[in-house]
């Protein structure tokens, strides 16, 4: 199977598991694949991204021109926020969109995930900083999260929703999950009492143990 094939499996595979997650419902989120520097697979505007089909599939340039587009079909509506990170990192090649309602609370009070409550956090997303609100669909939106993207692999966005990136479509799933999994533990903490969050010695240990 050739890599533009593949891309397209899998968007539609991760499509389908976003939805069954509720991480997205009706036709919220979006998936992008860079299949190499200037050919990016998107999924498209006002369809459920838990039932796409392959014909469905945009492939765009970095700016934004449309390429392929076998159903007609209007390419996300967050496609600016896509084309500005793989501008700014050429080391991310696929970028998940999602309004997990967890981590989706958080970025609606205002509070990035910033702590290290768990060590497994530290090791897998690293913290998730809180990219300030832009009105969907607009410059404001793409230039506060290309302003965010350069320190992190996955953001909260400001009363909006959450955003991760990737080596692979499916990195970059699992990186969404993994955001999703720590706004449960660390609202679970809060409503028990608050976080006891790992120390700086505790950390430094994580890391040298895990530099090598
Ligand atoms: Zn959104």
């Amino acid at each position: 199977m050739n890599l533009e094939a593949k891309g397209i499996e899998q968007i539609i595979e991760i499509g389908k598991r976003l939805y069954q997650f509720r991480f997205i419902v009706a036709t919220e989120g979006n998936i992008s694949y860079r299949l190499s520097g200037d050919r990016i697979l998107v999924t498209p505007s006002g369809l459920c991204k838990g039932f796409l089909k392959p014909e469905e599939i945009l492939t765009v340039n970095l700016d934004g021109k449309i390429l392929q587009n076998p159903s007609n079909l209007k390419p996300t509506s967050e496609l600016l926020v896509h084309l500005a990170i793989y501008q700014e990192r050429p080391d991310v090649k696929s970028i998940v969109h999602a309004h997990p309602p967890i981590a989706t609370g958080f970025s609606v009070a205002g509070i990035p995930l910033e702590k290290c409550i768990v060590p497994e956090m530290l090791l897998t997303t690293g913290y998730i900083p809180l990219a300030k609100y832009g009105t969907p669909s607009t410059h404001e939106l793409s230039e506060n999260v290309r302003e965010i993207i350069r320190k992190s692999n996955s953001i909260l966005l400001e009363n909006h929703g959450a955003l991760a990136v990737g080596n692979d479509i499916l990195e970059a799933f699992y990186r969404m999950e993994s955001l999703e999994h720590y706004a449960q533990i660390s609202l679970v903490a809060r409503l028990l009492g608050g976080e006891k969050t790992l120390n700086s010695s505790q950390i430094d240990t994580l890391l040298s143990k895990n530099s090598h």
